[in-house]
């Protein structure tokens, strides 16, 4: 063998088909339809033209810019973008979702993209000797880390209603120390637990187990777990500019905690690779932060859309789950999932499909634009219609 034994561990995650052989509406990869914001163009534009050098540099090795906008963004916001407050450019959370401290830049860690950031948050916080625990249906890659770093896990069923049974992790948690995670929104499914509720979960858990909370949708209407980092030291908040940042291009992902856990992963990050946000994307990723109401208006689009094209699927006797995220999780009682999928990419959409069984039945929609949401109504239309 040529090979290390590693490799036998290794079952890659299976992204969103993204197809050359003919232009498609994606609605597949839960990628935000609006581009960045014209400030983060003009910002990316300046830098290459008047820092050409800057691109035959390396660049700062700890984002420091970066950690202190996205810091300013989450104080600003409160860390859920649509119901955020904007006056102009006077940006203030809802009541809700004020922060009761202030986020500073020693509590962010930046990668390219959130799904590095996990991978790094696996290796730091979850063990081989230990089960780590989370939802059978959640986001497909956090079992291709377990295998990639082969921590073993236990992986809890869901509840009849599709949401996430958090007696049952806590009860298979046990209190061994193996870690917890889960998306917050969840994905597939699209809903989320309250703030509360995960509150009520660590409290009754050891403050030995680490509470790994993946944020990557929560700006589309769930309720942010950042203002439980005032009681709790072992949570970290994974997010990402992917989403509601309109960046997943830009490969940006980051981690909310204390400063002492955003250590250990620098130091992971250390010992992989110094450099992992190149110069472009800090200076892209900073401009989006610092044009926060930009963000508050196209993720509001996105919950509009969302919530009409529910209405939708629903009149047409679709099962829909009750999203928080900018994508809705379907069935149709006579089409199946992968059915409908394949009629739909016939027409020109690309919605998801997951063969996973459990879940078959389902198709995942992205939230697009109105004109793309339209596009996908009539193709349902047509087929439905036979
Ligand atoms: N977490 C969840 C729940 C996701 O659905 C995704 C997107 N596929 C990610 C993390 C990764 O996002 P990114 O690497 O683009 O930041």
């Amino acid at each position: 063998m040529i090979t290390s034994s590693r490799i036998q561990n290794l079952h890659p995650y299976v992204p969103g088909e993204q197809p050359k052989d003919r232009v498609y509406i994606k609605l597949n990869a839960n990628e935000n339809p609006y581009p960045p914001s014209k400030k983060v163009q003009k910002a990316v534009m300046d830098f290459v033209q008047n820092n050409p050098e800057k691109l035959g540099l390396y660049p700062d090795p700890d984002s420091l810019e970066l950690h202190a906008a996205i810091a300013a963004m989450l104080n600003k916001s409160g860390g859920v973008l649509c119901r955020a407050k904007c006056n102009g450019d006077e940006v203030q959370p809802a009541d809700e979702d004020k922060i009761p401290f202030t986020v500073t830049p020693d509590m962010i860690y930046t990668g390219n993209g959130s799904d590095e950031v996990l991978s790094f948050v696996f290796y730091a916080f979850f063990d081989s000797s230990k089960k780590f625990v989370m939802p059978q249906f959640t986001y497909s890659f956090y079992p291709v880390y377990a295998g990639y770093y082969n921590i073993p896990m236990d992986q809890v069923p869901l509840k009849e209603d599709w949401s996430l049974d958090v007696d049952e992790m806590l009860k298979r948690a046990g209190n061994n120390g193996g870690g917890i995670i889960f998306a917050n929104p969840n994905a597939p499914t699209s809903l989320g637990l309250t703030r509360e509720q995960v509150r009520q979960m660590i409290k009754k858990a050891s403050p030995d187990e680490i509470f790994i909370v993946d944020e990557a949708y929560v700006d589309f209407g769930g309720e942010s777990c950042i203002p439980l980092l005032a009681e709790f030291k072992n949570l970290v908040i994974v997010r990402t500019f992917s989403k509601s940042l309109c960046g997943a291009g830009q490969r940006l992902g980051y981690i909310v905690s204390s400063p002492e856990l955003v250590n250990i992963v620098t130091t992971v990050k250390n010992s992989v690779n110094h450099f992992p946000i190149d110069a472009v994307a800090q200076v892209s990723g900073t401009a989006a932060c610092r044009d926060v109401p930009y963000y508050v208006e196209t993720s509001r689009k996105v919950v509009e859309e969302r919530e009409k094209f529910y209405n939708f699927l629903k009149e047409k006797g679709f099962y829909v789950l009750k999203s928080q995220t900018n994508f809705l999780f379907a069935k149709h009682p006579e089409i199946g999932g992968d059915d409908l999928y394949q009629k739909v990419k016939q027409q020109g959409l690309l919605i998801r499909h997951f063969a996973t069984p459990g879940i078959e039945d389902f198709v995942r929609i992205t939230i697009g634009t109105a004109e793309q949401m339209s596009e996908l109504k009539n193709a349902i239309e047509g087929i439905l219609r036979g």
